[in-house]
């Protein structure tokens, strides 16, 4: 009965039925790090220690794994820290090919590490199949990482196509599916191995926890038994507070999801025609290169993420992100709240963003608010 259940029933359930001794409907919070001995020196409970195996973590990773259709999902510290426990799973002399468009903290991070560790890192154009072809056949690759949509340009890579390719040359194939949310897309079922999430951003939701998860197509592959591994003993493992929280917040996903994607939609189509806007990027318009993909890989959305660039350049893009008064002037994404940022001045020196581009992060305000917010700071 309960398989059949659609993926937001479970989501709304928080993936766990009732149990004894309380039949709680809100799961309990597990605080303890240790846990009992029976006279014989085993473990009733089928615990030893919280760092690797913390009960605040089983229903928040039964549900993601539900929700991904993949095998098993593991919890980090951050969403960063899941990005680490995989690149810490591949063995020096190793070959990582990455997006060009990328979130950026990862960006730099993976040049530092796979120069400090031995690792061969090359690049490709997020959308681009007949570069990544040519890449994947000029040398033995071992990771293959995908970010779709990417930021901040929200550049679309078929998953399917580009997992193929990776699993014919023996590579695995990681997807950041941040932005696009299990609501949208379930890349494990398009053929990747791992999907990771910034659960910092749409998944909680709430814009009050840092966390990070995986999920594994299948659980007796030796690449995710080494990734378990750097979670197990490189300890970045989340509080079983921030663990609560996000069960929490993943309860009301589809709905938070689906408003937001509503709303990024007619953002979007409001600012495209706008006269002071010269381009808007979002993979729901006919006009973004990776529409027909994304609609293809994309169900019911095309995510809560958008950028636009001002014809009256940089100083213009800054004016108009102070001006705005219901979306936020911060960084982060996925929320409830709306949010405006000048990416390049977050970025830095180095930055390959455009000067006179804000992202915005679309939430689940009213749209007339957020739509008449913008014609006031756009003032035309
Ligand atoms: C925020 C973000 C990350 C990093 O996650 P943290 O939880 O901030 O460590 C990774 N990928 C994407 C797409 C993000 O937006």
């Amino acid at each position: 009965m309960t398989d059949s259940l659609h993926p937001a029933t479970h989501a709304a359930h928080g993936g766990e039925a009732p149990r004894a001794p309380f039949y709680d409907v809100a799961p309990p919070l597990h605080l303890s790090t240790t846990f009992t001995r029976d006279a014989e020196g085993g473990y009733p409970g089928g615990r030893v220690y919280s760092r690797d195996q913390s009960p605040a973590y089983d229903g928040p990773e039964r549900l993601l794994a539900e929700l991904e259709g993949g095998e098993q999902a593991l919890l980090f510290s951050s969403g960063m820290a899941a990005a680490s426990a995989v690149l810490h799973a591949l063995t020096p002399g190793q070959r990582v090919l990455a997006p060009r468009a990328l979130y950026w903290a990862l960006r730099n991070w993976l040049r530092e590490f796979c120069a400090d560790w031995g690792l061969t890192l090359d690049w490709y154009a997020n959308d681009d199949l007949d570069e990544l072809a040519r890449l994947i056949q000029a040398a033995p690759t071992h990771l293959l990482w995908i970010e779709t949509p990417a930021n901040p340009s929200w550049e679309v890579t078929d998953i399917a196509a580009a997992a193929a390719l990776a699993r014919a040359a023996g590579a695995r194939t990681v997807v950041d599916s941040t932005v696009a949310t299990p609501v949208l897309t379930q890349p494990l079922a398009l053929g990747a191995d791992i999907v990771l999430h910034s659960a910092t951003k749409t998944l909680n939701g709430h814009s009050d926890v840092v966390a990070g998860a995986l999920v594994c197509a299948r659980q007796d592959d030796p690449f995710w038994q080494r990734v378990r591994r750097a979670r197990a003993l490189g300890g970045a493992v989340l509080g079983p507070f921030e663990a609560w929280l996000l069960q929490r917040g993943m309860r009301t996903l589809f709905v938070r999801a689906r408003a937001a994607n509503a709303n990024a939609q007619q953002v979007a189509e409001w600012l495209a025609v706008h006269p002071a806007v010269a381009s808007v990027s979002y993979p729901g318009l006919a006009s973004h290169p990776g529409h027909a993909v994304a609609a293809r890989q994309m169900r019911g959305g095309f995510g809560a993420m958008l950028s636009f660039r001002l014809r009256d350049g940089e100083a213009r893009a800054k004016a108009v992100a102070g001006q705005l008064k219901v979306f936020r002037q911060a960084t982060s994404l996925g929320a409830v709240e709306s949010l405006v940022e000048h990416r390049a001045s977050v970025e830095g020196a180095d930055s390959p963003v455009p000067r006179d581009l804000l992202r915005l992060s679309i939430g689940i305000e009213a749209v007339e608010d957020l739509l008449a917010d913008l014609r006031q700071a756009l003032g035309q």
